[in-house]
């Protein structure tokens, strides 16, 4: 048996952060929870202090501070408290830790992911937005010090499972494309003329996953998949023709990967992100996620279908700033963010959140950002992610009035 491993878990509050607790639980000798973060919840937070006593706690919304601080004492806990955005890129590069769990949602997540590649460590991937931002900063910086990045996406963990392990891919390993499965989310039925009226709570409903709001929303308007686009074309290096989308309702496989012999090699299992974290924490072994096993005999038939493009605009404009570079992803991103936050609040339509995203895009900032620093400069990127969070916001409180 290895030494444990001492982990930092970024964004322990939320769905990801529940499911690796839930893994954690089932083999306490083989990781240590060194670090701990959360953004504002400090009622989670301190439950996850009394069960886990982290050494280093840390909460990236200072308005929560003195309830946390209260609610340590009242608990008797003395961890070392760090307050600020800051502190999660110092958890990253902490001496002590060797695996980072990145489960901090949007671009919020990119400073701490790249000190974690910096740094050299073992990283736990959920945070896809750092890559469709930061991708060539990120996976620059892993190759250059070695850090290992292990998908946690569900599609992205199964396309791991699926591909050979030498990297780069070869002519000679016969990829041929990569196949991304999508739910099709709550709207799959949902006509074009309902969808005007959905609410965030239906947006959120969603039929396979339970996850955090904003990943819902995306999950909705297919924009998860378009940023899952993106995000494979950084792990996997593959351009965006071999990277291709399938809706396949019963969420049963993951993703797949299609040679050039004609093998399909596909990773099947229950909708439950415990799996991917598990594969990903033990990573070349394999350990008990506590998921329930797959019923083969009694599962419904696998159904397959093309993504509705005319209903679900936003995949086809996460094609579209792939092809046109990082400084259009960083856009791409940015205005997403900014609409799902709007309509979550009740003060946008959803049809209104492709719209935003697409007149970011099409907009004169995005043509005279300057290209080759968003690629290459982490304030180049997060200057372009703020101009465009300005520009978003103005351009919905001209154009979609309170609703
Ligand atoms: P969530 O909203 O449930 O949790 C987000 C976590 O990040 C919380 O701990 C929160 O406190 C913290 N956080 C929020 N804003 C922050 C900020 N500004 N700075 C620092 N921390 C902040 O989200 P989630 O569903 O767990 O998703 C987390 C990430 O994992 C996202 O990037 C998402 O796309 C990805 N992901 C999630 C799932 C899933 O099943 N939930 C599946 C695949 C990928
Ligand atoms: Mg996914």
């Amino acid at each position: 048996m290895l030494p444990a491993r001492s982990l930092a878990l970024l964004g322990a509050t939320g769905s990801i952060g529940a499911s690796t607790l839930k893994v954690l639980r089932l083999h306490r000798d083989r990781f240590q929870l060194f670090a701990v973060s959360a953004h504002s919840q400090t009622d989670l937070l301190l439950d996850i202090c009394r069960e886990f006593q982290p050494r280093i706690v840390a909460l990236t919304d200072a308005r929560a501070e003195a309830a946390l601080r209260a609610g340590l004492a009242q608990a008797g806990l003395n961890p070392e408290l760090r307050i600020g955005a800051d502190s999660l890129v110092d958890i990253a590069q902490h001496p002590d830790i060797d695996t980072v769990v990145a489960a901090v949602v949007g671009a919020a997540g990119l400073p701490s992911t790249l000190a974690a590649a910096t740094a050299g460590k073992r990283i736990l991937l959920a945070n896809k937005e750092s890559l469709v931002i930061g991708g060539a900063l990120v996976t620059r910086a892993a190759q250059a010090s070695g850090a290992l990045l292990l998908p946690v996406d569900s599609e992205h963990n199964a396309l791991f499972q699926c591909l050979p392990q030498q990297r780069p891919l070869q002519a000679a390993h016969g990829v041929r494309a990569l196949w991304l499965t999508a739910s099709g989310g709550p709207f799959l039925q949902t006509s074009a003329a309902e969808l005007a009226h959905v609410t965030p709570a239906q947006a959120c409903a969603h039929p396979r996953w339970r996850m955090g709001r904003k990943i819902s929303v995306d999950s909705a308007t297919l924009m998860n998949k378009g940023l899952e686009v993106i995000e494979a074309h950084w792990l996997f290096a593959l351009d965006a023709a071999q990277i291709k989308v399938v809706v396949h309702p019963q969420s049963t496989l993951h993703g797949l990967v299609e040679y050039s012999d004609g093998s399909f090699l596909a990773q099947l299992g229950s909708p439950d992100m415990c799996t991917p974290i598990a594969h990903a924490l033990a990573w070349p072994e394999r350990i008990d996620a506590g998921v329930q096993a797959l019923d083969l005999l009694n599962m419904a038939s696998l159904a397959f279908q093309p993504p509705d493009h005319a209903r679900f605009p936003a995949l086809g404009l996460a094609y579209e700033a792939l092809q046109a570079g990082p400084a259009a992803c960083v856009v791409l991103n940015a205005a997403n963010e900014v609409a799902v936050e709007r309509f979550l609040n009740g003060a946008l339509r959803f049809q209104a959140i492709p719209q935003v995203i697409n007149t970011c895009l099409q907009s004169k900032f995005l043509s005279s950002a300057p290209q080759s620093e968003v690629a290459h400069e982490l304030d180049a990127i997060l200057a372009l992610d703020s101009e465009t969070r300005r520009f978003a916001l103005q351009h919905i409180q001209h154009a979609f009035p309170t609703l």
